[in-house]
């Protein structure tokens, strides 16, 4: 089944492109076809929510996005480069490049500070450390942490180190922001904040794909598709505002 999304940047290119997009997994003799062709544009500057129940498919379509895994058939173009058929280290060099990840458990490094954890990606993409400081200062500026840059993750709240992850996410200008279930671990009010944030990060005309199991959290977003059985039900949905 198809479904296109309308186009909020008339004439613009889309950032995600995928096309009839398969993905089975081999466990000795089984195969479980947990992508059953799904297509799918998301352009420029668009927030959308990708929601589904539990086994639907949901981290299996967030790994091909993300450049963490490719698909068995089908296609993939990202912000104008066709990611299906590279190898390993071309992949990871696409993720590094194009992708920000947010995920529900943080994933910080409780060694490094915030200023540290926000370096990283820099650092991977072989940035000189003064342009790091600067960048990794700025991105934490975005977030409203620029003065809890020494402050390790420990002596920060859930919310403010989903921050931190954010700003780490922005960090390298990636083409989209990825964010696996970014509110799953937090309470209500850590919840607001960081959805604050994404609607702030849409509001500059960023590109968020959000992946979320709670209706609540996907409404924040400006279209949702929702997953069932490897398979997108319907036509993306545009939340009116
Ligand atoms: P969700 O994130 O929506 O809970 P997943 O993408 O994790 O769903 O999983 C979708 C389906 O694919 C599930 O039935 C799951 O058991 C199966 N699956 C996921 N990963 C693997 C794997 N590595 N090997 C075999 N089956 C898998
Ligand atoms: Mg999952």
């Amino acid at each position: 089944m198809t479904v296109t999304t309308r186009d909020p940047l008339a004439g613009a290119s889309p950032v995600i492109e995928i096309t009839g997009a398969r993905k089975t997994y081999r466990t000795g003799d089984i195969e479980f076809e947990a992508l059953r062709g799904i297509d799918c544009r998301i352009f420029p500057g668009e927030y959308v929510a990708i929601v589904g129940p539990s086994g639907s498919g949901k981290s299996t379509l967030m790994n091909i996005l993300g450049c963490l895994d490719v698909l068995t058939s089908g296609s993939y173009i990202l912000a104008g480069e066709d990611v299906s058929t590279l190898d390993e280290v071309a992949l990871a060099s696409a993720r590094n490049r194009r992708i920000g990840f947010v995920f529900q458990q943080f994933n910080l490094l409780a060694s490094l500070t915030a200023l540290g954890n926000v370096e990283l990606p820099l650092i991977y993409a072989g940035v000189a450390p003064a342009e790091r400081r600067e960048r990794a200062l700025a991105a934490l500026e975005r977030v409203g942490l620029g003065d809890r840059w020494r402050n390790h993750p420990g002596q920060l709240s859930g919310g403010q180190q989903q921050r931190v992850a954010i700003a780490r996410a922005l960090v390298t200008e990636p083409a989209i922001v990825l964010a696996d279930e970014p509110t799953g671990n937090l309470d209500s009010r850590s919840t607001e904040d960081v959805l604050g944030m994404l609607d702030d990060l849409h509001g500059e005309g960023r590109t968020i794909v959000l992946i979320t199991h709670e209706g609540d959290v996907a409404r924040r977003a400006q279209t949702v598709y929702n997953v069932t059985d490897g398979q997108f039900v319907g036509a993306g949905t545009e939340i009116a505002k």
